[in-house]
Protein backbone atom coordinates (compact mmCIF):
# COMPACT_ATOMS: atom_id res chain seq x y z
CA UNK A 1 0.00 0.00 0.00
CA UNK A 2 1.44 3.30 -0.86
CA UNK A 3 1.37 6.15 1.68
CA UNK A 4 0.57 9.83 0.57
CA UNK A 5 2.82 13.05 1.47
CA UNK A 6 0.31 13.81 3.81
CA UNK A 7 0.22 10.33 6.03
CA UNK A 8 3.68 10.57 5.90
CA UNK A 9 3.52 13.78 7.55
CA UNK A 10 1.32 13.08 9.98
CA UNK A 11 3.17 9.57 11.18
CA UNK A 12 6.54 11.72 11.49
CA UNK A 13 4.59 14.18 13.89
CA UNK A 14 3.76 11.09 16.28
CA UNK A 15 5.73 11.66 19.51
CA UNK A 16 7.93 8.36 20.74
CA UNK A 17 6.72 6.78 23.47
CA UNK A 18 9.53 8.38 26.05
CA UNK A 19 8.74 11.83 24.76
CA UNK A 20 5.25 11.41 25.71
CA UNK A 21 6.16 9.56 28.89
CA UNK A 22 7.99 12.49 30.36
CA UNK A 23 5.07 14.80 29.19
CA UNK A 24 2.92 13.00 31.05
CA UNK A 25 5.18 12.98 34.15
CA UNK A 26 5.92 16.02 34.05
CA UNK A 27 2.00 16.94 33.90
CA UNK A 28 0.79 14.76 36.46
CA UNK A 29 3.80 14.09 38.97
CA UNK A 30 2.34 13.24 41.80
CA UNK A 31 -0.16 11.02 40.58
CA UNK A 32 0.00 7.66 42.07
CA UNK A 33 -0.45 5.39 39.05
CA UNK A 34 2.29 2.38 37.92
CA UNK A 35 4.66 3.14 35.20
CA UNK A 36 3.82 0.35 33.31
CA UNK A 37 0.00 1.16 32.88
CA UNK A 38 0.99 5.01 31.89
CA UNK A 39 3.53 2.94 29.44
CA UNK A 40 0.92 0.76 27.67
CA UNK A 41 -1.78 3.67 27.84
CA UNK A 42 0.71 5.95 25.69
CA UNK A 43 1.50 2.79 23.37
CA UNK A 44 -2.09 2.20 23.10
CA UNK A 45 -2.99 5.79 22.21
CA UNK A 46 -0.08 5.99 19.79
CA UNK A 47 -1.12 2.77 17.98
CA UNK A 48 -4.72 3.82 17.85
CA UNK A 49 -3.88 7.20 15.83
CA UNK A 50 -0.99 5.26 13.69
CA UNK A 51 -4.42 3.47 12.74
CA UNK A 52 -6.51 5.96 11.98
CA UNK A 53 -3.53 7.52 9.70
CA UNK A 54 -3.31 4.94 7.64
CA UNK A 55 -6.84 4.06 7.55
CA UNK A 56 -6.93 6.78 6.55
CA UNK A 57 -9.67 8.57 8.89
CA UNK A 58 -10.18 11.67 7.31
CA UNK A 59 -11.59 13.83 10.43
CA UNK A 60 -7.86 13.49 11.59
CA UNK A 61 -5.61 16.85 11.26
CA UNK A 62 -2.43 18.19 12.35
CA UNK A 63 -4.23 19.92 15.36
CA UNK A 64 -5.98 16.71 16.25
CA UNK A 65 -2.41 14.72 16.90
CA UNK A 66 -1.01 17.91 18.91
CA UNK A 67 0.96 16.71 21.73
CA UNK A 68 -1.24 18.61 24.17
CA UNK A 69 -4.48 16.56 22.20
CA UNK A 70 -2.42 13.16 22.61
CA UNK A 71 -1.56 13.73 26.09
CA UNK A 72 -5.36 14.61 26.97
CA UNK A 73 -6.24 10.77 25.24
CA UNK A 74 -3.63 9.29 27.52
CA UNK A 75 -4.68 10.57 30.50
CA UNK A 76 -8.11 9.90 29.53
CA UNK A 77 -7.25 6.12 28.80
CA UNK A 78 -5.06 6.03 32.53
CA UNK A 79 -7.80 6.95 34.31
CA UNK A 80 -10.26 4.67 32.33
CA UNK A 81 -7.49 2.14 32.77
CA UNK A 82 -7.35 2.45 36.63
CA UNK A 83 -11.07 2.84 37.58
CA UNK A 84 -12.24 -0.28 38.57
CA UNK A 85 -14.46 -3.17 36.16
CA UNK A 86 -16.70 -4.25 37.79
CA UNK A 87 -18.55 -0.88 39.19
CA UNK A 88 -22.24 0.45 40.81
CA UNK A 89 -24.95 1.80 38.72
CA UNK A 90 -28.64 2.61 39.35
CA UNK A 91 -30.48 0.14 38.31
CA UNK A 92 -33.79 2.20 36.86
CA UNK A 93 -35.40 -0.73 34.56
CA UNK A 94 -37.78 -1.68 37.29
CA UNK A 95 -36.45 -5.29 36.74
CA UNK A 96 -35.98 -6.15 40.66
CA UNK A 97 -34.01 -9.30 40.74
CA UNK A 98 -32.18 -8.12 37.17
CA UNK A 99 -28.72 -11.10 36.72
CA UNK A 100 -26.71 -8.98 34.67
CA UNK A 101 -27.41 -5.91 36.92
CA UNK A 102 -26.06 -7.98 39.93
CA UNK A 103 -29.56 -9.82 41.15
CA UNK A 104 -30.25 -8.77 44.68
CA UNK A 105 -28.73 -6.11 47.12
CA UNK A 106 -27.48 -6.97 50.24
CA UNK A 107 -28.51 -4.61 53.61
CA UNK A 108 -26.10 -3.03 55.49
CA UNK A 109 -26.29 -5.30 58.67
CA UNK A 110 -25.45 -8.37 56.22
CA UNK A 111 -22.60 -5.84 54.57
CA UNK A 112 -21.72 -5.71 58.71
CA UNK A 113 -20.89 -9.51 58.55
CA UNK A 114 -18.79 -9.86 55.33
CA UNK A 115 -16.39 -6.79 56.82
CA UNK A 116 -16.53 -8.61 60.59
CA UNK A 117 -15.57 -12.18 58.93
CA UNK A 118 -13.35 -11.06 55.49
CA UNK A 119 -10.44 -9.05 57.83
CA UNK A 120 -10.02 -11.63 60.39
CA UNK A 121 -9.12 -15.45 60.88
CA UNK A 122 -12.79 -17.07 61.46
CA UNK A 123 -14.14 -20.38 62.92
CA UNK A 124 -14.67 -21.24 59.15
CA UNK A 125 -14.15 -24.73 59.56
CA UNK A 126 -12.88 -24.94 63.04
CA UNK A 127 -15.45 -26.65 65.79
CA UNK A 128 -14.98 -24.07 68.95
CA UNK A 129 -16.50 -26.28 71.67
CA UNK A 130 -14.54 -29.42 70.31
CA UNK A 131 -11.13 -27.54 69.96
CA UNK A 132 -10.94 -29.02 66.20
CA UNK A 133 -11.49 -29.62 62.43
CA UNK A 134 -15.82 -28.38 61.75
CA UNK A 135 -17.79 -28.09 58.77
CA UNK A 136 -17.93 -25.06 56.58
CA UNK A 137 -21.94 -25.63 56.44
CA UNK A 138 -22.55 -25.37 60.26
CA UNK A 139 -22.80 -21.67 60.28
CA UNK A 140 -25.91 -22.12 58.56
CA UNK A 141 -27.33 -25.26 58.43
CA UNK A 142 -29.02 -24.98 61.99
CA UNK A 143 -31.14 -21.55 60.54
CA UNK A 144 -31.99 -23.78 57.56
CA UNK A 145 -33.35 -26.30 58.98
CA UNK A 146 -34.86 -23.95 61.91
CA UNK A 147 -36.96 -21.88 59.25
CA UNK A 148 -37.53 -24.79 56.10
CA UNK A 149 -38.62 -27.47 58.80
CA UNK A 150 -35.96 -30.12 56.99
CA UNK A 151 -33.72 -32.36 58.66
CA UNK A 152 -30.33 -31.38 56.85
CA UNK A 153 -29.26 -28.29 54.72
CA UNK A 154 -25.53 -27.39 52.94
CA UNK A 155 -24.87 -24.83 50.76
CA UNK A 156 -22.86 -24.78 47.58
CA UNK A 157 -21.80 -21.63 45.03
CA UNK A 158 -25.22 -21.41 43.27
CA UNK A 159 -28.33 -23.27 42.75
CA UNK A 160 -27.24 -24.60 39.44
CA UNK A 161 -24.13 -26.19 41.22
CA UNK A 162 -26.74 -27.21 43.84
CA UNK A 163 -28.72 -28.97 41.33
CA UNK A 164 -25.59 -30.79 39.36
CA UNK A 165 -24.33 -31.91 42.65
CA UNK A 166 -27.82 -33.61 44.23
CA UNK A 167 -27.96 -35.50 40.72
CA UNK A 168 -24.35 -36.41 40.32
CA UNK A 169 -24.55 -37.50 44.07
CA UNK A 170 -27.97 -39.66 44.15
CA UNK A 171 -28.41 -39.96 40.28
CA UNK A 172 -25.48 -40.95 38.33
CA UNK A 173 -25.98 -43.64 35.49
CA UNK A 174 -29.56 -43.67 36.33
CA UNK A 175 -32.86 -42.65 35.61
CA UNK A 176 -34.33 -39.31 36.63
CA UNK A 177 -37.98 -38.84 35.70
CA UNK A 178 -38.79 -35.30 34.96
CA UNK A 179 -42.44 -34.26 33.38
CA UNK A 180 -41.56 -33.04 29.12
CA UNK A 181 -42.93 -28.94 30.52
CA UNK A 182 -40.60 -28.98 33.27
CA UNK A 183 -37.38 -29.14 30.89
CA UNK A 184 -36.73 -25.44 30.90
CA UNK A 185 -33.84 -23.34 30.12
CA UNK A 186 -33.11 -20.75 32.66
CA UNK A 187 -30.93 -18.54 30.24
CA UNK A 188 -26.78 -18.35 30.66
CA UNK A 189 -26.94 -22.08 29.83
CA UNK A 190 -28.49 -23.61 32.40
CA UNK A 191 -30.84 -25.94 30.61
CA UNK A 192 -32.22 -28.46 32.77
CA UNK A 193 -31.26 -31.73 30.44
CA UNK A 194 -28.15 -30.32 29.87
CA UNK A 195 -27.32 -30.06 33.75
CA UNK A 196 -28.72 -33.62 33.89
CA UNK A 197 -25.82 -35.18 31.17
CA UNK A 198 -23.53 -32.85 33.38
CA UNK A 199 -24.79 -34.77 36.43
CA UNK A 200 -24.28 -38.12 34.58
CA UNK A 201 -28.55 -39.00 35.28
CA UNK A 202 -30.16 -40.12 32.31
CA UNK A 203 -33.16 -38.24 31.35
CA UNK A 204 -36.70 -39.89 31.19
CA UNK A 205 -38.61 -37.11 29.92
CA UNK A 206 -42.56 -37.97 30.38
CA UNK A 207 -45.64 -36.69 29.80
CA UNK A 208 -46.23 -33.66 26.83
CA UNK A 209 -45.06 -29.82 27.12
CA UNK A 210 -48.57 -29.01 28.22
CA UNK A 211 -49.99 -31.74 30.32
CA UNK A 212 -48.39 -34.65 32.14
CA UNK A 213 -50.70 -37.32 34.69
CA UNK A 214 -49.52 -39.23 37.20
CA UNK A 215 -50.01 -42.27 35.65
CA UNK A 216 -47.18 -41.02 32.85
CA UNK A 217 -44.64 -41.18 36.28
CA UNK A 218 -45.84 -44.51 36.99
CA UNK A 219 -45.31 -45.70 34.21
CA UNK A 220 -41.80 -44.47 33.93
CA UNK A 221 -40.81 -45.84 37.17
CA UNK A 222 -38.13 -49.17 36.96
CA UNK A 223 -35.51 -50.49 38.92
CA UNK A 224 -33.06 -48.26 37.58
CA UNK A 225 -34.82 -45.13 38.50
CA UNK A 226 -33.22 -43.11 41.06
CA UNK A 227 -35.08 -40.07 41.45
CA UNK A 228 -37.77 -38.44 40.55
CA UNK A 229 -37.64 -34.58 39.28
CA UNK A 230 -39.58 -31.47 39.43
CA UNK A 231 -38.17 -28.09 38.58
CA UNK A 232 -40.12 -24.55 38.68
CA UNK A 233 -40.50 -23.41 35.50
CA UNK A 234 -39.36 -19.99 36.37
CA UNK A 235 -39.24 -17.59 33.32
CA UNK A 236 -42.41 -19.08 31.57
CA UNK A 237 -46.12 -20.21 32.36
CA UNK A 238 -48.26 -22.61 30.28
CA UNK A 239 -51.74 -21.98 30.06
CA UNK A 240 -54.92 -23.08 28.79
CA UNK A 241 -55.42 -27.01 28.16
CA UNK A 242 -53.18 -28.23 31.13
CA UNK A 243 -52.57 -30.69 33.61
CA UNK A 244 -49.72 -31.27 35.91
CA UNK A 245 -48.63 -33.36 38.86
CA UNK A 246 -47.94 -31.96 41.88
CA UNK A 247 -45.57 -32.23 44.50
CA UNK A 248 -47.91 -33.83 46.62
CA UNK A 249 -48.63 -36.70 44.23
CA UNK A 250 -44.81 -36.74 43.35
CA UNK A 251 -44.43 -37.53 47.07
CA UNK A 252 -46.77 -40.30 47.17
CA UNK A 253 -45.43 -42.24 43.95
CA UNK A 254 -42.16 -41.84 45.37
CA UNK A 255 -42.77 -43.69 48.82
CA UNK A 256 -44.68 -46.39 46.77
CA UNK A 257 -41.80 -47.53 45.07
CA UNK A 258 -39.35 -46.21 47.54
CA UNK A 259 -37.59 -43.18 44.94
CA UNK A 260 -36.45 -39.98 46.61
CA UNK A 261 -37.95 -36.66 45.17
CA UNK A 262 -36.39 -33.49 44.41
CA UNK A 263 -37.59 -30.18 43.95
CA UNK A 264 -36.00 -27.33 41.93
CA UNK A 265 -37.40 -24.63 43.69
CA UNK A 266 -35.50 -22.20 41.22
CA UNK A 267 -35.85 -18.53 43.14
CA UNK A 268 -36.77 -20.02 46.03
CA UNK A 269 -38.97 -18.30 48.89
CA UNK A 270 -39.39 -18.67 52.79
CA UNK A 271 -42.18 -15.90 52.21
CA UNK A 272 -45.38 -16.29 51.14
CA UNK A 273 -45.99 -13.09 48.63
CA UNK A 274 -50.23 -13.88 48.57
CA UNK A 275 -49.87 -12.03 51.71
CA UNK A 276 -48.44 -8.93 50.07
CA UNK A 277 -50.55 -8.46 47.40
CA UNK A 278 -48.14 -10.57 44.60
CA UNK A 279 -48.90 -13.59 43.16
CA UNK A 280 -48.20 -16.33 45.64
CA UNK A 281 -44.72 -18.53 44.67
CA UNK A 282 -44.46 -22.09 46.52
CA UNK A 283 -42.45 -21.35 49.46
CA UNK A 284 -39.40 -23.60 50.52
CA UNK A 285 -41.37 -25.01 53.93
CA UNK A 286 -44.35 -26.14 51.85
CA UNK A 287 -41.90 -27.71 49.89
CA UNK A 288 -40.23 -29.53 52.49
CA UNK A 289 -43.85 -30.16 54.41
CA UNK A 290 -45.33 -31.56 51.56
CA UNK A 291 -42.59 -34.09 51.62
CA UNK A 292 -40.29 -33.55 48.78
CA UNK A 293 -36.60 -35.64 50.53
CA UNK A 294 -34.69 -32.51 48.79
CA UNK A 295 -34.94 -28.64 47.38
CA UNK A 296 -33.17 -26.67 46.05
CA UNK A 297 -33.14 -22.99 45.40
CA UNK A 298 -31.36 -20.07 44.96
CA UNK A 299 -29.61 -17.09 47.21
CA UNK A 300 -29.84 -13.88 45.39
CA UNK A 301 -33.12 -14.68 43.41
CA UNK A 302 -36.56 -13.73 45.73
CA UNK A 303 -34.61 -15.14 49.09
CA UNK A 304 -32.64 -11.34 48.27
CA UNK A 305 -28.87 -12.58 49.61
CA UNK A 306 -25.94 -13.53 48.37
CA UNK A 307 -25.26 -15.69 45.10
CA UNK A 308 -25.63 -19.27 46.33
CA UNK A 309 -27.20 -22.68 46.32
CA UNK A 310 -29.18 -23.94 48.95
CA UNK A 311 -30.08 -27.46 49.09
CA UNK A 312 -32.35 -28.34 51.92
CA UNK A 313 -33.93 -32.00 52.91
CA UNK A 314 -33.51 -35.79 54.48
CA UNK A 315 -30.62 -35.99 56.70
CA UNK A 316 -29.52 -39.15 54.79
CA UNK A 317 -29.24 -37.92 51.36
CA UNK A 318 -28.07 -34.81 52.73
CA UNK A 319 -25.08 -36.32 54.53
CA UNK A 320 -24.54 -38.07 50.97
CA UNK A 321 -24.28 -35.03 49.17
CA UNK A 322 -21.75 -33.60 51.57
CA UNK A 323 -19.56 -36.50 51.08
CA UNK A 324 -19.37 -36.21 47.42
CA UNK A 325 -15.95 -34.74 46.11
CA UNK A 326 -17.88 -32.60 43.58
CA UNK A 327 -19.17 -30.63 46.89
CA UNK A 328 -15.21 -29.65 47.29
CA UNK A 329 -15.66 -28.01 43.96
CA UNK A 330 -18.80 -26.19 44.09
CA UNK A 331 -18.18 -25.37 47.65
CA UNK A 332 -19.59 -21.08 48.91
CA UNK A 333 -16.79 -18.78 50.33
CA UNK A 334 -16.21 -17.40 53.41
CA UNK A 335 -17.38 -13.83 52.52
CA UNK A 336 -20.49 -15.13 50.98
CA UNK A 337 -21.63 -17.87 53.88
CA UNK A 338 -20.90 -14.35 56.12
CA UNK A 339 -23.67 -12.98 54.25
CA UNK A 340 -25.81 -15.89 54.01
CA UNK A 341 -25.94 -16.54 57.35
CA UNK A 342 -26.57 -12.90 58.23
CA UNK A 343 -29.22 -12.79 55.35
CA UNK A 344 -30.62 -16.18 56.76
CA UNK A 345 -31.18 -14.65 60.00
CA UNK A 346 -32.76 -11.74 59.07
CA UNK A 347 -36.47 -14.25 58.62
CA UNK A 348 -36.34 -15.52 61.80
CA UNK A 349 -38.79 -12.36 61.59
CA UNK A 350 -40.41 -12.57 58.80
CA UNK A 351 -41.63 -8.52 59.12
CA UNK A 352 -38.15 -7.69 59.50
CA UNK A 353 -37.11 -9.42 56.32
CA UNK A 354 -39.79 -7.88 54.37
CA UNK A 355 -38.82 -4.64 55.79
CA UNK A 356 -34.48 -5.32 55.43
CA UNK A 357 -34.06 -6.91 52.38
CA UNK A 358 -34.01 -4.69 49.10
CA UNK A 359 -35.31 -7.33 46.95
CA UNK A 360 -38.23 -7.94 49.38
CA UNK A 361 -38.68 -3.92 49.94
CA UNK A 362 -38.57 -3.30 46.16
CA UNK A 363 -40.82 -6.43 45.03
CA UNK A 364 -43.21 -5.50 47.80
CA UNK A 365 -43.25 -1.97 47.53
CA UNK A 366 -46.94 -0.32 47.24
CA UNK A 367 -48.14 2.08 44.84
CA UNK A 368 -47.99 5.09 47.46
CA UNK A 369 -44.18 4.78 48.33
CA UNK A 370 -43.07 4.86 44.10
CA UNK A 371 -45.88 7.63 43.41
CA UNK A 372 -43.67 9.46 45.91
CA UNK A 373 -40.35 8.54 44.26
CA UNK A 374 -41.13 9.33 41.32
CA UNK A 375 -42.82 12.61 42.37
CA UNK A 376 -39.45 13.60 43.95
CA UNK A 377 -37.28 12.96 41.23
CA UNK A 378 -39.51 14.57 39.23
CA UNK A 379 -39.25 17.91 40.49
CA UNK A 380 -35.63 17.50 40.65
CA UNK A 381 -35.66 17.15 37.02
CA UNK A 382 -37.75 19.52 36.24
CA UNK A 383 -35.45 22.45 38.52
CA UNK A 384 -32.71 21.35 37.03
CA UNK A 385 -33.98 21.06 33.03
CA UNK A 386 -36.63 23.32 33.17
CA UNK A 387 -38.28 23.77 29.69
CA UNK A 388 -35.60 21.56 28.26
CA UNK A 389 -37.00 17.97 30.04
CA UNK A 390 -40.03 17.15 29.27
CA UNK A 391 -40.94 14.71 32.41
CA UNK A 392 -44.46 12.97 32.70
CA UNK A 393 -45.18 9.97 35.43
CA UNK A 394 -46.95 7.32 33.57
CA UNK A 395 -48.31 4.17 35.14
CA UNK A 396 -46.04 1.14 33.96
CA UNK A 397 -45.16 -2.43 35.02
CA UNK A 398 -41.86 -3.24 36.66
CA UNK A 399 -41.07 -6.84 36.46
CA UNK A 400 -39.82 -9.55 39.71
CA UNK A 401 -37.15 -11.23 37.30
CA UNK A 402 -35.08 -13.86 38.28
CA UNK A 403 -37.57 -16.48 36.75
CA UNK A 404 -39.93 -15.30 39.76
CA UNK A 405 -43.83 -14.68 38.82
CA UNK A 406 -43.13 -14.63 35.39
CA UNK A 407 -46.37 -13.00 34.25
CA UNK A 408 -47.09 -10.77 37.19
CA UNK A 409 -46.91 -7.08 36.42
CA UNK A 410 -46.11 -5.21 39.33
CA UNK A 411 -47.92 -1.65 39.31
CA UNK A 412 -45.33 1.67 39.19
CA UNK A 413 -45.19 4.93 38.89
CA UNK A 414 -42.66 5.38 35.82
CA UNK A 415 -40.87 8.28 34.19
CA UNK A 416 -41.03 9.52 30.97
CA UNK A 417 -38.27 11.73 30.00
CA UNK A 418 -37.14 13.48 27.09
CA UNK A 419 -34.38 15.67 26.94
CA UNK A 420 -34.59 18.63 23.78
CA UNK A 421 -34.36 16.78 20.88
CA UNK A 422 -32.11 13.92 21.80
CA UNK A 423 -34.05 10.24 21.04
CA UNK A 424 -34.99 8.15 23.30
CA UNK A 425 -32.17 5.52 22.29
CA UNK A 426 -29.28 8.38 22.26
CA UNK A 427 -30.81 9.33 25.65
CA UNK A 428 -30.65 5.59 27.46
CA UNK A 429 -26.95 5.48 25.73
CA UNK A 430 -26.29 8.91 27.51
CA UNK A 431 -27.29 7.44 30.93
CA UNK A 432 -25.68 4.45 30.27
CA UNK A 433 -22.09 5.70 29.64
CA UNK A 434 -22.69 8.18 32.60
CA UNK A 435 -20.79 7.69 36.04
CA UNK A 436 -21.94 5.83 37.64
CA UNK A 437 -23.71 4.43 34.95
CA UNK A 438 -27.95 4.30 34.88
CA UNK A 439 -29.69 1.63 33.50
CA UNK A 440 -32.93 2.61 31.99
CA UNK A 441 -35.69 1.26 29.88
CA UNK A 442 -37.14 2.37 26.55
CA UNK A 443 -40.90 1.44 26.25
CA UNK A 444 -43.03 3.06 23.12
CA UNK A 445 -40.15 4.89 22.00
CA UNK A 446 -39.61 6.41 24.79
CA UNK A 447 -36.86 6.68 27.40
CA UNK A 448 -38.32 5.21 31.17
CA UNK A 449 -36.98 5.38 35.03
CA UNK A 450 -38.78 3.16 36.79
CA UNK A 451 -38.40 4.09 40.65
CA UNK A 452 -39.64 0.75 41.81
CA UNK A 453 -35.29 -0.56 41.74
CA UNK A 454 -34.22 3.05 42.74
CA UNK A 455 -32.56 3.58 46.13
CA UNK A 456 -32.58 6.75 47.87
CA UNK A 457 -29.04 8.30 46.65
CA UNK A 458 -30.19 7.01 43.62
CA UNK A 459 -31.89 10.11 43.08
CA UNK A 460 -29.24 12.87 43.24
CA UNK A 461 -27.21 10.75 40.50
CA UNK A 462 -29.95 10.98 38.34
CA UNK A 463 -29.86 14.41 38.62
CA UNK A 464 -26.42 15.33 37.81
CA UNK A 465 -26.30 12.97 34.91
CA UNK A 466 -29.15 14.71 33.38
CA UNK A 467 -27.34 18.24 34.35
CA UNK A 468 -24.12 17.05 32.80
CA UNK A 469 -26.09 15.77 29.33
CA UNK A 470 -28.17 19.36 29.24
CA UNK A 471 -24.76 21.01 29.32
CA UNK A 472 -22.73 18.96 27.21
CA UNK A 473 -26.02 19.37 24.54
CA UNK A 474 -26.05 23.48 25.03
CA UNK A 475 -22.22 23.86 24.55
C1 LIG B 1 -32.33 -19.63 38.44
C2 LIG B 1 -32.57 -21.09 38.42
C3 LIG B 1 -31.50 -21.98 38.51
C4 LIG B 1 -30.08 -21.51 38.59
O1 LIG B 1 -29.85 -20.87 39.82
P1 LIG B 1 -28.49 -20.01 40.02
O2 LIG B 1 -28.51 -19.68 41.47
O3 LIG B 1 -28.62 -18.85 39.12
O4 LIG B 1 -27.38 -20.89 39.66
C5 LIG B 1 -31.77 -23.33 38.50
N1 LIG B 1 -33.05 -23.78 38.40
C6 LIG B 1 -34.11 -22.95 38.30
C7 LIG B 1 -35.48 -23.53 38.18
C8 LIG B 1 -33.90 -21.57 38.33
O5 LIG B 1 -34.94 -20.72 38.23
Amino acid sequence: MKITENQQKLLRQLPGVDQLLEQFMAQSPDADIPHPVIVNCIRDTLETQRNRIMAPDPALSEQGLSDARLLEMVSTAVQKAMAPNLKRLVNATGVVVHTNLGRSLLPPSVLENIVAVAGRYSNLEYDLSAGKRGSRYSAVEGILCEISGAQAAMVVNNNAGAVLLCLETLAKNKNVIVSRGELVEIGGSFRVPDVMSKGGAILKEVGTTNRTHLKDYENAVDAECALLLKVHRSNFSIVGFTTEVSLRQLVDVGARYGIPVMEDLGSGTFIDFSKYGLVKEPTVQESVGTGADLVTFSGDKLLGGPQAGLIVGKKSLVDQIKQNPLARALRIDKLTLAALEATLRLYRDEHKAVDTLPTLRMLTADRNTLEKRAAALMETLIKIGGPRLRVEIVALGSKAGGGALPLLELPSSCLKIQAGNISASLLEKNMRENEPPIIGRIENGAFIIDPRTLLDDDLPVIGAAFEQLLNRVAS
